[in-house]
């Protein structure tokens, strides 16, 4: 049997929106609006088992055609990314380490039951649009201005059997973000309710499946109506600390014995996800704060934490994710007992948070020449 073609990113074509059509806005409009601002474009793959990917199409952005009966309706079989593209101090457009994202991608795909592809390629499409797009979006006038990539695949055979879906759309849109400065005194936690958890041992927590994000938004909202920004998602009886709402958690603190440590969950039993943030964090921590501080990925529970704070050994905590990038973390609720995080000098975050989220972004904006920052 001859081969099926596979996701193949020199197959594009190319169809040129009307540039009229859509105008970049202005942040206050940006953030005034109920719907995202996507820019001209999008690329869409389609997928069957029959004939394997077909040619990807870069075109105008727009609606998608599906029946109502489509796999993805009503079996959740969607996966998604996240990632910006970054206008750098220097002038040039790039991605940050968008191989990971395209590898995750991947990962998440093949756990739904969507057909595999080859990363490189995904990667090679996501560089494509924003080779169309980039200059418009983020102009050269607008240094430090980034987009928003979402690439995403769903099962769309239109069939009701419960089953893996045989025909799947892979899409990629890039929307207009108005630039997030952390939460004026920092991001407020509060731990889960007691009777719901974002992901189980066994489950799905770490692929980024729609299927995580939905259910967890009554938590979220609960929260929010009680004045915090996100949900400390706890495990267990222990209450393992997982991830801070759709991004990981770090917690700078001393351990009983004076020696300063940077912690963080671990990724071996798959309940949270592998963070591009997170891993970056934890690689340039490990790189350049060696011998000042120990970077550890354990297990820690809430009462550990409680107890540390009793102690005074709580020195910083931050939240690590591609939306709110390095996000310092000032108060965490649990059960009637409030943690309080210092939060530095400025009151802007303590001074490993601001020192890492530097690092990062000058890789980002390329004020710092790095492989992690790929050049469009
Ligand atoms: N955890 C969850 C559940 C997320 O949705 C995200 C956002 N992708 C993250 C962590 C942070 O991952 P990243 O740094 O790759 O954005």
């Amino acid at each position: 049997k001859p081969s099926l073609p596979t996701l193949d990113a020199s197959k594009l074509t190319v169809t040129l929106a009307d540039p009229s059509a859509r105008t970049v806005p202005d942040e206050v409009t940006a953030c005034s609006g109920t719907e995202t601002i996507c820019t001209d474009h999008m690329i869409t793959v389609s997928w069957s088992l029959s004939k394997g990917w077909s040619n990807p199409e870069l075109k105008p952005y727009g609606p998608l055609t599906l029946m109502p009966t489509a796999s993805v309706l009503h079996y959740a079989t969607e996966c998604f990314e996240g990632l910006k593209a970054f206008r750098g101090f220097d002038g040039k457009l790039r991605l940050f380490r968008p191989d990971c994202n395209a590898r995750r991608m991947l990962m998440s795909t093949l756990r739904i039951s969507l057909p595999g592809f080859d990363p490189v390629e995904l990667e090679k499409l996501i560089i494509a649009l924003m080779a169309v797009d980039g200059p418009k979006w983020l102009p050269k006038s607008r240094p430090g201005s980034f987009l928003y990539i979402r690439p995403a695949v769903i099962g769309t055979q239109p069939q009701l059997g419960v089953q893996a879906a045989k025909e799947a759309l892979l899409f990629i849109t890039a929307s207009f973000m108005p630039r997030m400065d952390s939460p004026p005194g920092g991001m407020k936690l509060h731990t889960n309710p007691e009777d719901m958890v974002r992901a189980w041992v066994g489950g799905f927590g770490y692929a980024k499946v729609g299927a995580n994000y939905g259910p967890s938004l009554l938590a979220t909202q609960e929260a929010r109506e009680r004045g915090f920004g996100q949900i400390l998602w706890l495990y267990g009886p222990e209450g393992y600390c997982t991830e801070a709402g759709a991004s990981n958690f770090f917690i700078v603190w001393r351990r009983k014995e004076g020696q300063l440590q940077l912690i963080t969950a671990p990724l071996d039993d798959k309940l949270i996800l592998d963070g591009v943030t997170r891993r970056s964090v934890v690689e340039l921590a490990r790189e350049r704060l060696a011998g000042e501080l120990e970077v550890v990925e354990r297990k820690y529970t809430i009462d550990e934490v409680l107890e540390a704070d009793k102690e005074g050994r709580i020195v910083e905590a931050f939240a690590a994710g591609t939306a709110f990038f390095i996000c310092p973390v000032s108060q965490i609720h649990h059960r009637g007992a409030d943690v309080h995080i210092p939060m530095g000098k400025a009151n802007v975050g303590g001074d490993y948070t601001s020192k890492i989220k530097s690092w990062i972004s000058d890789i980002m904006y390329g004020n710092e020449q790095h492989p992690w920052g790929v050049v469009i």
